[in-house]
């Protein structure tokens, strides 16, 4: 299994759509300060069903939508596909290329589809859960973040190691059952 391509239309700074191809192994994305190549990374997170506005820079959902910019008026909605190679199977669904596509539009609504089916959020993350990437993940390592992670004390670096085996969740669960 591996990332075959990502279209990004009117995700913040990408106004006109563009798509970016992977081919097996290492791709690097190189360019000056600001030209969005941390918008492709938080474009990745978002179709692969991320929630929270902080995790993606941004203040509010809202702000993943091209908001305007060189004289180009903003835009009403985002929409970012992300293509996966699944020849190989690892993702429980009979085809052998997978298309995640998220949309989301200023009034707030948002919608998923997997092969162009219309599909719930939790239709894509089950999808995903068992498969190493997604949004529970620790693999998208953001500006910075490795910096804490080296630097961490032996706690924070735990705390690292339990949320990347999916083991933080039923921690959090189980202090809250014990407070009640
Ligand atoms: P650096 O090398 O500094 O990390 P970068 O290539 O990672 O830079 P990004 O953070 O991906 O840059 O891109 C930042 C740019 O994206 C800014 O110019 C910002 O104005 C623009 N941008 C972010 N959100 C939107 C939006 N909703 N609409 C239009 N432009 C946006
Ligand atoms: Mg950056």
């Amino acid at each position: 299994m591996h990332l075959k391509a990502l279209t990004l239309r009117g995700f913040k700074s990408f106004a006109s759509a563009t798509t970016l191809r992977f081919e097996p192994g290492i791709t690097c994305v190189v360019g000056p300060n600001g030209s969005g190549k941390s918008n492709v990374v938080d474009a990745l997170s978002w179709v692969m069903g991320e929630q929270g506005a902080k995790s993606l820079r941004g203040g509010k959902m809202e702000d993943v939508i091209f908001a305007g910019a060189g004289g180009r008026p903003p835009l009403g909605r985002a929409e970012v596909s992300l293509t996966i190679d699944n020849s190989d199977g690892a993702l429980p669904i009979d085809y052998a290329e997978v298309t995640i596509t998220r949309t989301m539009f200023r009034n707030g609504g948002s919608e998923y589809q997997i092969n162009g089916d219309t599909c719930r959020l939790l239709d894509v993350q089950e999808l995903l859960s068992d498969s190493g990437i997604g949004r529970e993940m620790h693999v998208i390592v953001g500006q910075g973040r490795l910096d804490s992670v080296l630097h961490a004390d032996p706690m924070g670096r735990r705390a690292f190691i339990e949320e990347a085996a999916g083991v933080l969740k039923h921690r959090k669960r189980k202090e809250k059952a014990l407070r009640k």
